[in-house]
């Protein structure tokens, strides 16, 4: 008899185990995407629309493109989640499954009193959208963008926009009138990699004239455009807050919680202590050998929904599920300018973890916004 398969989330690891499951999933079998956007957002572009390289139309596919493949999507929002009863609540009733893949990301929401009126999320396309503006029109003086906590995704990505934005006013020509300032909880960048790395992203800071200051945490923005940091305060005309990171209040109660407030789940195969309930994605907490959090990214979560897809499909076909998640990404790359960018690699199951950073180079930018194109075309 054939099984249901519920996919919950339409983002990075959603969409890739949809397509992994719908290529090898043999007829007969259900398969079900769930999420409350119509859309998939493509969020590593989102340093590109920015700086005015992008449009939004170029980071976005509808997410009933995937039926083409000969699955279902269903547009709404996860309520809730009954394990023993194998239900998914969901805002006009319930749904239920076989197995179950949970992608629901992390819950990104601005915390710091303040924060939602006085500054810019980059990680929200329509902020982006209004910040790029606000970017054309920028007059010069101190544009600040602040990491309020950890984990936050895309560990790449504050760094990213900060040396795209110093590009950016380098070509054209105000980058005097420009004084760029990060600040971050994180002793150092990269706090989870190898310090070389860090001295290398601070050192590409440093010669893009970008004041990084570390240990420090933003408890409040002012109307008058200061952030109240826990010693001291800095006053700034453009100010960009990431938002806080979360589990998604529906999976609260699941039971499935881990240690630091994130899905847990075995490290290699990504199956939570529920037989048959699977989790990839940002939703993860995943840990070092040496007890560091995994970094949030997309290539974590593109490489466990892969793992997860195929292992589904070898099971259902009578064949033992045999791959596993090892950890580790090469390929990936940071943009650190209009036309240039470094490849990274990691390594995060070695113990200790291993993380390199190259030198830039405008392979590593092609890289990344091929990889771009691929997925919004390959996946839908
Ligand atoms: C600005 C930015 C730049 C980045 N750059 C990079 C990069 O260069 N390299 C890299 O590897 N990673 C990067 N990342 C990180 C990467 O995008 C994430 O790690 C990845 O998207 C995580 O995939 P996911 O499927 O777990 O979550 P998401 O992609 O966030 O998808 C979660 C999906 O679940 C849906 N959802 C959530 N809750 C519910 C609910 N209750 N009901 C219904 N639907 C729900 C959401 O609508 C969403 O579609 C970046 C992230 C950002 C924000």
């Amino acid at each position: 008899m054939g099984k249901t398969i519920l996919i919950l989330g339409g983002g990075t690891a959603g969409v890739a185990a949809a397509n992994v499951l719908a290529d090898v999933l043999p007829p007969g079998n259900d398969l079900v995407v769930v999420d409350r956007s119509p859309v998939h957002l493509f969020l590593a572009a989102l340093p590109l629309l920015l700086v005015g390289r992008r449009r939004p139309g170029q980071l976005t596919r509808e997410l009933t493109r995937l039926e083409e493949r000969g699955l279902r999507f269903i547009q709404t929002e996860v309520e809730g989640l009954d394990l023993q009863g194998k239900r998914v609540l969901i805002q006009t009733g319930e749904l239920t499954y076989d197995y179950l893949i949970i992608a629901l990301g992390a819950k990104r929401q601005a915390q710091i009193p303040g924060q939602e009126q006085w500054s810019f999320n980059p990680y929200d396309l329509g902020e982006v959208q209004e910040l790029r503006g606000r970017l054309a029109r920028f007059p010069g003086g101190r544009l600040v963008l602040f990491i309020p906590s950890l984990p936050f995704t895309g560990a790449v990505a504050p760094y990213e926009i900060m040396l795209l934005v110093h590009d950016y006013f380098r070509r054209l020509g105000r980058r005097r009138q420009v004084e760029l300032i990060l600040v971050t909880p994180e002793e150092r960048p990269f706090s989870f990699a190898p310090p070389e790395v860090s001295t290398q992203t601070e050192e590409l800071l440093r010669a893009a004239g970008i004041e990084l200051l570390t240990g420090q945490t933003v408890t409040a923005i002012t109307k008058g455009g200061e952030l109240i940091l826990e010693r001291g305060a800095l006053a700034a005309d453009l100010i960009l807050g990431l938002p806080t990171h979360s589990l998604p209040p529906c999976l609260r109660a699941t039971g499935l919680v881990g240690p630091n407030g994130w899905l847990t789940a075995h490290p290699h195969t990504l199956e939570t202590p529920v037989r048959g309930v699977y989790a990839a994605g940002d939703v993860l907490g995943l840990f070092t050998p040496t007890g560091q959090p995994l970094p949030k990214v997309g290539f974590f979560a593109h490489y466990q929904a892969e793992v997860v897809g195929r292992n589904l499909a070898l099971q259902l076909t009578g064949q033992k599920p045999n791959l596993r998640f090892r950890g580790g990404a090469a390929g990936a790359s940071m943009l650190t300018g209009l036309r240039r960018g470094v490849f990274v690699s990691l390594s995060t199951y070695a113990n200790p973890p291993e993380m390199t950073v190259s030198r830039p180079t405008c392979l590593a930018f092609l890289v990344k916004t091929l990889f771009e194109k691929y997925w919004l075309t390959a996946w839908f």
